[in-house]
């Protein structure tokens, strides 16, 4: 079993993009600029939006971080969503999810720029992405991507079975595994919570991607010999064991499946760090004018 290390990897990929900032900055070139809008401070969105923040510090990129409080209109959020689509020095813009209810999200994900939006939630950019055109892959999907590449994984062929399909991971993963190119050529099969047979269908995978939000779901039992398990989920689990009360699950029964895998991913410090590094990297395209020239 090989460990799939996302702090090594997403390590090296903060590097390489700092090492391009810095090159950037020395020809007097404008510095990549992320903005994030964070509307309220509840659940984890405080924490994954500070962290986004303290990356692109980490890499010498420009941040600025918009914050309205819960009660904000959906009409004063889209003002400031086409004020950065129209700021020229601002060139990626991420809205924290989840949103409260009175605002649309699918609203607010369509009124960004395709061009600035390095979430790659907009449908534009779905629409690219599946058409396998330039496009800005969501960061979670594009960092397993990465992870595969990196370890020189052989994807073509291969029965990939994702479980879960929201819009940000599930779909995205399965369109992406299956399209003619590396990573991809797969065959694969999108399951969910209505999916018969799912332990059936988890075994007959040779790369299984676990992104349903179920703490410890996947046992030894649901998964082949040899199988590749990227787990996705990260949910806090309580532990009276931990100073802090809780621990952090996959959706992966991490110690019986390990053994069973040809290589897994652990979480903390799997898919979750390399999604971060995704980020910065579509900022710099961003920035690069690479998708949208
Ligand atoms: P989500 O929007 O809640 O979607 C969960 C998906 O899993 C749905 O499609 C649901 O099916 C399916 N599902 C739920 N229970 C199931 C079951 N018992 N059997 C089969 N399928 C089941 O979740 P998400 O946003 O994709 O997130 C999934 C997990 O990944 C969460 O733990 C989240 O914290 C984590 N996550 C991590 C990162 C990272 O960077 N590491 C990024 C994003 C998400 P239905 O569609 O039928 O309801």
């Amino acid at each position: 079993m090989q460990l799939l290390d996302g702090k090594f990897l997403s390590q090296q990929i903060k590097q390489e993009i700092a090492a391009e900032v810095a090159e950037i900055k020395a020809a007097g070139g404008k510095i990549p600029h992320l903005v994030a809008i964070l509307v309220g401070s509840a659940g984890r969105s405080e924490t994954y939006v500070a962290s986004k923040m303290k990356n692109c510090e980490e890499v010498g990129m420009k941040s600025t971080l918009f914050r309205f409080d819960e009660t904000v209109s959906e009409q004063e959020l889209l003002d400031k969503v086409r004020e950065v689509n129209d700021n020229p020095d601002m060139d990626g813009l991420i809205v924290q999810l989840p949103l409260p209810e009175h605002i649309s999200a699918d609203k607010v994900m369509e009124t960004i720029h395709p061009a600035k939006d390095v979430d790659g939630f907009h449908p534009t950019n779905i629409g690219r992405m599946a058409k396998g055109l330039p496009a800005y892959i969501s960061a979670t999907p594009q960092g397993i991507l990465e992870m595969l590449k990196r370890y020189e994984i052989e994807t073509s062929g291969k029965h990939c079975v994702v479980v879960g399909r929201s819009q940000i991971v599930g779909l995205p993963m399965s369109i992406l595994m299956q399209r003619n190119t590396y990573p991809g050529n797969c065959t694969v099969t999108l399951t969910h919570s209505k999916t018969r047979n799912l332990a059936d269908i988890c075994r007959t995978a040779d790369i299984l991607i676990a992104a349903l939000g179920r703490p410890e779901f996947i046992t030894a039992g649901m998964v082949k010999e040899g199988a590749v398990v990227i787990d996705v989920g990260l949910e806090k689990v309580p532990d009276p064991s931990k100073k802090s009360g809780f621990a952090l699950k996959g959706d992966v029964k991490f110690d019986e499946v390990a053994p069973k895998a040809a290589y897994i991913t652990p979480v903390p410090g799997g898919v979750g760090l390399m999604t971060i590094s995704s980020l910065m990297q579509n900022t710099l395209k961003s920035a690069r004018r690479e998708i949208y020239p």
